[in-house]
């Protein structure tokens, strides 16, 4: 298993809106796609920067696992999401290797990408995305 790059870093947000207004006003990023993931309960909202998007998520329900992180933690970054051929064979390479997985199997994400996640008890910490377009 090898990342290509760093696909995107997720950022939970309590509102999108004025968050998507700080990246725009200060970072001079746009936003090119709003989409809600009803499956995951969140609205999110992608900037690119180079190979790499940044991608917010504004949870659209109080027991979201993204509002109880916010409950939780405050918003802040909410995950790292690496780019993966086939992120199947990268998740059971990492549950080969010891590796809590949140996703046994692919699931589908926003932007038609295939995502799936391992379990920070075994990332040092860090929730990991495995992302990818099969
Ligand atoms: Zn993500």
């Amino acid at each position: 298993m090898k990342p290509t790059h760093i696909e995107h870093i997720g950022i939970a947000v309590k509102n999108l809106d004025e968050a998507i207004k700080y990246y725009q006003d200060v970072l001079g990023l746009e936003c090119y796609n709003i989409e809600e993931v009803a499956d995951q309960k969140v609205k999110t909202a992608f900037f690119q920067v180079g190979q790499t998007k940044i991608e917010l998520l504004e949870s659209t329900d109080p027991e979201g696992t993204i509002a109880k992180f916010i409950e939780k933690r405050g918003e802040g970054v909410h995950h790292i999401a690496f780019a993966m051929e086939d992120v199947a064979t990268a998740l059971n390479e990492a549950a080969d290797k010891g590796v809590q997985l949140i996703d046994k199997a692919p699931r589908k994400g926003a932007e038609n990408l295939m995502i799936g996640f391992l379990h920070p008890k075994s990332t040092k910490g860090v929730l990991t995305e495995f992302c990818g377009k099969k």
